[in-house]
């Protein structure tokens, strides 16, 4: 059976369309920090999808506008910069920035399952290693539903293959965040049952600030393409086979 993969960043920017600015007059440092996006996520993600020749969809518009990885209705939708707006100029939000994007992710998903085969999308995020006062010491994680086999067994693998590739790293499951919490994957895996997989990838935001960086990006997008090659030997998932014998 055929394997998808598709990648997603959610928190890829922290950009605030002039026509909200106002909003966000003496926020800099808010929208500067993890609250206003994931710093490095992007940057880590179109590596992923150039190496691993996946689609990738991502927003550059800051998470504290409207945020992409919360259901439609949930309280943290919006931010206490954007929940003052009445609720036309919220839906407005909605329909120009949170519909096209969730639409457009369900679209490639849709499109990938029609085909046949399965679908693996892993939405790209780090993570602070600073939150209100804890340390957070993982460099990676992935967050995925436990209870779905499908998504258990793409965790195990990636992770078995990023271990073999990278053993000074902390990994992590499900931290520091649980996979099953509202988000965007939790809202697909409802939506289109076992043949989707949706694993988020977390990265320590320090990593972003080291020269290493690029390694470790190299060393995620390889390892994915490790992973996705077990449930599909037969496909080309980017660097496979060239340097699968690199972890041998
Ligand atoms: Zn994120």
């Amino acid at each position: 059976m055929s394997l998808t993969l598709i990648l997603s960043c959610e928190h890829g920017g922290n950009r605030i369309p002039p026509r909200y600015a106002a909003l966000f007059r003496g926020a800099k440092r808010a929208l500067e920090s993890h609250r206003g996006y994931d710093p490095g996520s992007l940057e880590l993600a179109r590596l992923m999808a150039r190496q691993l020749r996946a689609p990738l969809v991502y927003s550059t518009v800051s998470r504290l506008l409207i945020e992409l990885n919360r259901s439609p209705g949930h309280p943290r939708l919006f931010s206490e910069f954007s929940r003052p707006l009445d609720p036309a100029a919220r839906e407005e939000l909605v329909q120009r920035y949170y519909l096209p994007y969730r639409r457009r992710v369900t679209a490639l998903v849709e499109e990938a399952l029609r085909r046949g085969g399965r679908v693996l999308h892993v939405g790209v995020h780090t993570f602070t290693p600073d939150f209100e006062g804890v340390r957070r010491t993982a460099d990676v994680a992935l967050l995925y539903d436990p209870a779905r086999r499908f998504e258990r067994n793409v965790a195990d693998r990636w992770l078995a293959a990023l271990r073999q590739l990278r053993p000074d790293l902390e990994l992590r499951r499900n931290y520091p965040y649980r996979g099953t919490s509202d988000g965007l994957t939790t809202i697909l895996r409802r939506h289109f049952g076992p043949r989707y997989a949706g694993i988020e990838l977390e990265v320590n935001q320090s990593w972003p600030m080291r020269s290493a960086c690029r390694a470790l990006q190299r060393n995620l997008a390889l390892s994915l393409g490790v992973a996705c090659h077990t449930f599909t030997p037969t496909q080309a998932h980017g660097l496979i086979p060239r340097d699968a014998t690199a972890i041998r």
